[in-house]
């Protein structure tokens, strides 16, 4: 059994996304250090595999194939998990999509169901997850997963960039409204992270090299370095940080998209 660090409370985190990239990697880091993790993706496979993977870690782990935007089915998973896991005191809002606006300035097609999974099911599973948090007593935590696109604009992710700004403001409202019961909610920004989400993006060498070039720190995340972050701010470490937005991005915000000193 996994030794339980200082300030790490022993209650089961709900990580949406679990199957793949940013989110399977939360679900690692939290079991690492002693919590029961629920892995959620629509790829119940990879759901599975992340929940074994956390097992062999030591701890209570389950995997299921859970469609955020479905409040029924969330309610559902919900139910199971309180049942498998025991006390629920954390959820990780990773899973996320995205869709380019090529022909005209917005995205009319695809924009309701970007928006339903980065931004409308952070709801649905707080509402969801609430009474959960409630019965573990104070101490409870939400880490919303939004992007460097929460902060700035971008012409041809429209949809993208409006549900990352909205998460924002949704965790912010959390934070004003449950903070007086104990429970935390705040909002990471990750930059440039190697995941399948951006893999069609930095698809060619060079491709790969133009972001390389915009940050400061000199390569890409990784989405351990995201998830880190997460479950820093998931722990009793964190303990006043609550509405925070907290950027994960090797400096490109903080220099405005300049290219790196001694970037080729
Ligand atoms: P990823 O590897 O594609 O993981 C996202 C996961 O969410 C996928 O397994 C995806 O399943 C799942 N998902 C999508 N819609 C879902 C739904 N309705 N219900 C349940 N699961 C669903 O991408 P990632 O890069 O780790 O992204 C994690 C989060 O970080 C996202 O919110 C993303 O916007 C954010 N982020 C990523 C970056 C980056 O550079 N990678 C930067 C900033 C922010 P399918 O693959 O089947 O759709």
């Amino acid at each position: 059994m996994v030794e339980q660090r200082l300030g790490e409370p022993g209650t089961g985190v709900v990580v949406t996304g679990g199957a793949s990239g940013i989110g399977r990697a939360c679900c690692l880091a939290l079991a690492a250090v002693g919590r029961p993790v629920a892995a959620w993706d629509l790829d119940a496979d990879g759901a599975d595999a992340t929940a074994s993977a956390c097992a062999d870690l030591g701890v209570a782990a389950i995997g299921a194939g859970v469609d955020v935007t479905d409040a029924s089915a969330v309610s559902a998973a919900v139910t199971k998990v309180t049942d498998a896991l025991g006390s629920i005191g954390g959820l990780v809002h990773a899973a996320g999509t995205v869709r380019a606006a090529i022909d005209d300035v917005v995205d009319l097609d695809t924009w309701d169901v970007v928006l339903d999974v980065n931004l409308r099911a952070e709801a649905v599973l707080v509402s969801a997850l609430l009474p959960a948090f409630r019965a573990a007593g104070p101490g409870s935590a939400i880490v919303g997963i939004a992007s460097i696109e929460g902060l700035i604009g971008h012409g041809f992710i429209p949809s993208y960039v409006a549900s990352k700004h909205g998460l924002i403001g949704l965790t912010r409202s959390f934070a004003h409204r449950l903070g007086s019961e104990g429970i935390r909610a705040n909002a990471v920004c990750p930059g440039y992270i190697d995941t399948p989400m951006l893999a069609p993006t930095i698809a060619t060498p060079e491709a790969r090299a133009s972001f390389e070039r915009k940050i400061p720190s000199g390569r890409l995340g990784e989405p351990d370095d995201v998830a880190r972050v997460v479950r820093f701010l998931l722990s009793d470490e964190a303990a006043y940080m609550n509405g925070a937005v907290v950027v994960v991005d090797g400096g490109v915000t903080a220099v405005g998209g300049q290219d790196a000193l001694g970037a080729d």
